[in-house]
């Protein structure tokens, strides 16, 4: 092998450039279209993991003092270099990620909304004050940053979610250090270059690759004072335990097994393009994926059939083909587990429907493929049900009433997202009241927030009290401080060790 065919080699990204030592191990990046190795990724060790939180705690200490009029110069530059760079970063996601480039392109898009947010900070930093709260005092609030926080993000968003938490966090004055999925890392450093020439003082920000030991020390480390992390429910579950366990403000995003509602007088063509999309759109790797339809019985006949009709037209192909809907999955491994879910839940007794180990495939012959799979007749005791499959499989539990849809719903251990699709505006009003999850669309199959507002599961796909971006990544990334204050020229009253009251 020569130098050139060398696959490239991805380190970490501390105090403001690549990092120049050498990595003790390293994981495999793979072009998931052709099945090549297209990169290899440095893991680091604790003590880079120490490097890279030495270097933004040292850059904090300046950061957190750069006036608001600084900060937001940074983010206002950082967004015209994210948003010029657009196209390129949505090719990396593909190349690395697989999904087709239209829709790396609106994760590039959705990320920038985040961006945008935080571009408003002084804005979303004001204080409180009250004057004269009591005779000549004066009572005001202030929040301010942390200190060094770590963010964790899953392979399936690798430019949105680490921008759900990162510029918020920096914005608010705290320092940031990164671990991305090693399974497509460039992103990663190809934002932190951008912040780099925005201007971000060296530090502040910092990429470290690597696994599960990367994430053991950053969730140990006495200066990571908060942790915000994307990615399964087992993960998650322990990120938020071990973190809060060591005194760790921690918000930790797991996985999802979100429901679409179908009733009797929805407009079953738009519930089927809305399933078709949301069910299979980026391989069904989307926490917020439809993978169950319930469809009241009356009309679950009719609405299967246009599913069924829909699928074998979808194209699925290498991302770069313009012509590309739904690309290959993350891995050979993870297409080899869900596609073994097909024998299974046929043992268990689904019918399925559309078998997508038949779809034809435009793509490399080694590529990670499944095409899109429906099964019908699930029943909540299956594993196709019960487990987060995370691919191109759409199920299909029917219900006799409105009720029992719910009553489904809400029994599921996770609660990211749902949808309802009917013309009935009382039945919506119930559902959203009713209804256990939290992101709720209304003939909308995807209810991601935009980005002034916040995004967050309820049950097995949220730990912790606090949803990201928008004004609750805002609130996560400060604390309160309130200042209970008089000046000389004012009378005190003498000394009094009565309780302090105000009059
Ligand atoms: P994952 O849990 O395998 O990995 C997430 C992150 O944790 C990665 O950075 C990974 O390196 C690290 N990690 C993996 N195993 C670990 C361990 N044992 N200990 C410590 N760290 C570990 O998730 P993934 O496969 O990368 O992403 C897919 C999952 O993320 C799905 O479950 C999906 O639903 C979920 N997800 C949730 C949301 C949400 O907003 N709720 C958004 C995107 C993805």
């Amino acid at each position: 092998m020569t130098i050139k065919d060398r696959p490239a080699r991805i380190t970490h990204w501390i105090d403001g450039k690549p990092w120049n030592g050498t990595a003790e191990r390293s994981g495999e990046v793979f072009d998931p279209a052709t099945g090549a190795v297209s990169s290899t990724v440095d893991f680091a060790s604790p003590a880079e993991v120490d490097e890279a939180v030495a270097s933004a705690r040292h850059a904090w200490q300046g950061w957190r003092d750069t006036s608001l009029a600084t900060r937001t110069a940074v983010l206002f530059a950082f967004r015209e270099l994210f948003s010029s760079a657009r196209s390129e970063l949505a090719a990396i996601i593909t190349s690395e990620h697989g999904k087709v480039l239209s829709d790396a392109a609106g994760e590039v898009q959705r990320a920038l909304e985040s961006v945008d947010f935080a571009c408003g900070i002084p804005h979303l930093l004001k204080g409180e004050f009250s004057e004269n709260a009591s005779t000549g005092l004066d009572v005001y609030s202030v929040r301010q940053p942390l200190g060094v926080v770590g963010v964790i993000s899953p392979f399936n968003f690798p430019a949105m979610v680490p921008l759900w938490f990162v510029p918020n966090a920096i914005a608010c004055g705290n320092a940031v250090v990164l671990k991305p999925s090693e399974k497509d890392p460039s992103s990663a450093t190809f934002i932190a270059e951008l912040w780099a020439r925005a201007g971000l003082p060296a530090g502040v920000f910092n990429v470290v690759h690597g696994d599960k030991v990367a994430v053991d020390r950053m969730l140990e480390h006495p200066d990571v004072k908060a942790v915000s992390f994307v990615g399964s429910t087992p993960v998650a579950r322990y990120v938020y335990r071990t973190g809060t366990g060591n005194g760790k403000r921690v918000q930790a995003l797991g996985g999802a097994k979100n429901h679409m509602v179908v009733l009797a007088d929805a407009d079953l063509d738009l519930a089927a393009d809305a399933a078709v999309s949301a069910g299979f759109g980026s391989a069904g790797e989307r926490c917020m994926a439809v993978s169950v339809v319930v469809a009241v019985e009356e009309i679950a006949d009719e609405l299967v059939a246009k599913i069924a009709e829909r699928i074998p037209r979808l194209r699925v192909g290498d991302g770069r083909r313009p012509d590309s809907e739904m690309g290959p999955l993350i891995t050979a491994a993870h297409r080899d587990r869900v596609a073994g879910y097909l024998d299974r839940g046929t043992a268990e007794g689904a019918s399925l429907v559309v078998d997508g180990r038949a779809h034809g495939v435009e793509g490399g012959r080694d590529g990670f493929w499944l095409g899109p799979c429906l099964f019908d007749r699930v029943e909540p005791d299956m594993s196709i049900y019960t487990d987060e499959i995370f691919g191109p499989v759409l199920s299909v539990v029917r219900r006799p009433t409105y009720a029992s849809a719910v009553e489904l719903v809400n029994a599921n251990p996770y609660g990211n997202g749902t949808a309802i699709f009917t013309n009935d505006g009382g039945a919506v009003r119930r559902f959203r009241h009713d209804v256990e999850v939290g992101m709720v669309g209304v003939n909308v199959p995807i209810p991601v927030p935009v980005g002034y507002y916040s995004f967050g599961g309820w049950k097995d796909s949220l730990f912790g009290d606090t949803h990201a971006y928008g004004p609750e990544g805002v609130r996560f990334y400060t604390r309160a401080k309130v200042v209970t204050s008089r000046w000389p020229g004012s009378s005190h009253g003498g000394i009094d060790l009565g309780f302090p009251h105000n009059t």
